[in-house]
């Protein structure tokens, strides 16, 4: 059976495990070689202090999740926060289109709208899959450095939580919203970006390209 291939959190080199489990029940924490540093601190913290430092977009949080967990529901995920964006947007529709006619009232029982929203939401997500997926394998083959594609995927749709917090924002809504969703997007891109900084090998690599995937 082939062991289970970890990251460093601190340096994102490989590491052969987590934790230590001593006969007489005493575990250690590895330590490092490259960086001599804890390979996963976060073993040890409370889920809730690892969703606190994924939010403040620490991409020591990015590397636990991604490489030193199982958590596999980043399809999952990214089929809430579609349905998250096709609200926001359906009820934007629903409100640009609002009339005094009692018959238009019909018009909230459209499903087909949000329908074709989350199929529109759809389309936007996978066509920025693509581009940044596209953008960093042209980096590969020009700068030579390796990376999967699969686990920058997962990287790209789990880091895409912050778009759950789009619905609040609808539900409550006020005179500031364009703003919350302004903001909501730039973390999620910021977000996005330090997902992607975590996941590559080359960190002066990640540096450089970031503010282009930006961009993209
Ligand atoms: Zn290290």
């Amino acid at each position: 059976m082939v062991a289970k291939r970890f990251r460093c959190v601190e340096c994102n080199k490989d590491a052969n495990e987590l934790h230590r489990d001593y006969s007489n029940g005493i575990l250690k924490i590895t330590i490092c070689g490259s960086c001599q540093k804890p390979v996963d601190k976060y073993i040890e913290y409370d889920p809730v202090i690892i969703l606190i430092d994924a939010i403040l977009c620490k991409t020591q949080a990015f590397r636990h999740i991604l490489f030193n967990t199982t958590l596999n529901i980043h399809w999952k995920l990214c089929v809430f926060c579609l349905l998250c964006e096709a609200y926001l947007r359906w009820s934007q529709l629903q409100g640009s289109e609002q009339s005094n006619d009692p018959a238009d009232i019909i018009r909230y029982t459209k499903e087909w709208d949000f329908y074709g929203m989350f199929g529109l939401a759809a389309l936007e997500l996978g066509a920025f899959s693509v581009g940044v997926l596209s953008f960093l394998w042209l980096v590969q083959w020009l700068l030579g450095f390796d990376f999967e594609l699969s686990l920058l995927l997962k990287a790209l749709l789990l880091s895409s939580y912050g778009k759950v917090l789009l619905i609040p924002a609808v539900i409550w809504e006020h005179d500031y919203s364009p703003l919350c969703f302004s903001l909501i997007k730039l973390f999620v891109l910021t977000s996005n970006s330090q997902a992607i900084r975590g996941t590559l090998n080359n960190s002066s690599i990640s540096v450089a390209i970031l503010p282009l995937v930006n961009h993209i």
